[in-house]
């Protein structure tokens, strides 16, 4: 590797364990479920899932786990995307 490169993976790192820096605009996700797959995305501050509750409650278990594993860096809002 050359010295630009280690610079920027030594930059990488220190970047790495600063979550705040990064919010996500939208991504979608496979989420392996107890009871199944299930399609995550989230765009724009909102969330969508394919499993049954979500689409009753405008929020599951699915977008709860994604909120908590990506806290700071996505929207806790759990808005369905009617
Ligand atoms: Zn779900």
């Amino acid at each position: 590797m050359d010295s630009g490169l280690v610079r920027k993976a030594e930059k990488a790192k220190d970047y790495a364990v600063q979550p705040d820096r990064v919010k996500f605009t939208r991504y979608d996700a496979e989420f392996r479920g107890d009871n199944g797959d299930h399609t995550i995305s989230y765009e724009a501050g909102r969330w969508d899932c394919s499993c049954e509750f979500f689409a009753g409650h405008g929020t599951c278990s699915h977008t709860m786990a994604m909120q908590m594993m990506f806290e700071g860096m996505v929207s806790k809002d759990p808005v369905a995307s009617a």
